[in-house]
Parts: structure tokens; sequence; C-alpha cells
């Protein structure tokens, strides 16, 4: 039987199917209203359309709108499931799921990314979705290291709220010095690098 042969050695070339046998994890990130979770949505309904057997996660802390719903800023949404530590997730998911949507991942603890890497290991595809800056312009530890381990990685830009140029940061607008504020249109507004105000 003839085999395809790589530049070096005599091993055959591995076949060319993506995710065939295993899975992996891909991470939508960047500032408020770059439409992260819409981004999301989308992902999860294509594979909705194509009968995969999805599952989706939010943490507790996430009450901006509904419990057991992920909804964008453009209102379109998705059932899910609140959770309040990360390896909930762990438990929660079901054999048979191939798909797991992960929102706002900024919000939970570090073992996040183990569960993450976890479920790729299983050969699920892992979709997860943040804000990879806090509202001083700083990484959040917990989006930096799944855009590290993650196979695909897609940035959004959000567009400045002063200026209109492409912007990256979330401006915080109220005084409070709480790391991570649940908030919508009215606390927020996406910002560029010079019209950011720290
Ligand atoms: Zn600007």
């Amino acid at each position: 039987m003839k085999r395809a042969r790589t530049g070096s050695g005599h091993r055959p070339a591995a076949p060319l199917h993506w995710g065939q046998a295993g899975g992996w994890i891909e991470a939508v990130v960047g500032s408020m209203f770059s439409g992260k979770t819409q981004e999301l949505i989308r992902r999860l309904r294509l594979a909705t359309i194509a009968r995969q057997k999805v599952q989706v996660f939010n943490h507790a802390l996430d009450t901006r709108y509904a419990k057991d719903h992920i909804v964008s800023h453009d209102s379109s949404k998705t059932p899910s499931q609140a959770v309040a530590k990360a390896k909930d997730i762990l438990e929660l998911v079901e054999p048979e799921t191939q798909v797991v949507g992960i929102d706002e991942v900024q919000f939970f603890d570090e073992g996040i990314i183990e569960v993450c890497e976890t479920l790729a290991d299983q050969g699920r595809r892992v979709i997860v979705a943040g804000l990879d800056q806090d509202y001083r312009g700083i990484p959040f530890p917990v989006t930096a290291q799944l855009m590290g381990v993650a196979e695909f990685v897609t940035k959004n830009l959000a567009i400045c709220s002063v200026c209109g140029s492409p912007a990256n940061r979330s401006q915080r607008l109220s005084n409070t010095k709480k790391l991570i504020e649940v908030g919508t249109g009215d606390k927020y507004e996406a910002r560029c690098r010079a019209c950011f105000r720290r």
C-alpha cells in the first residue's frame, strides 16, 4: 500500500482531519462591546444546527440578565447553566455533550483552565468567551492563560466611544475600585488606547 510521506523520516503523514479524534479550545476575547458573547452564541447556534449536543455555562456572579440564559448586548440569547466554581462544570457536563460554551470566563477561578483542558482532552470542542483586560487595562490571568492553551484565539475589538477608533479597553465610568463589577452599557464604555484613562 502506498503511503504519504513527510519530508523527514518514514512515518506516514498525519491525516488532514481537524478535531476528528480529539477536542480543542477556542477563546473569543476582547473588551466590553466587542461582540464576544454574540460570537459565542453564533458558534453555538451553528453547532446546534448541525445537531451537535451543546451545553453552555456562565458564572453565578453574572446576573445581568437571567440565570438560565447567556445574553449578548444585541439581545440574542441561548440557554445556559450558572455555576459558582469551575469544577462544577465537569460534574454537569453530560457524557454525550460535544460542544461546551463558557461565557464571561474571566469571572471563574483558576481551575477553569484545567477544566477546559480536561473537556478538550475528552474530545470536546470548548468555546470560551471573556474579557481579556480589566477596567485598569490589566490582563485577566484566567483569560490570558486560556488564550495560551487554546488552539484558536479570536480577539474582537469594539469601537471607541470617544474617537471612533478600534478599541480594546473597557473604560469604567463609575468610581468603584472593585475588580469585577457586573455591568452593562451605563457602567462601561469601549475606549481605544489613546482615549483610555486609568
Ligand atoms: Zn479613542
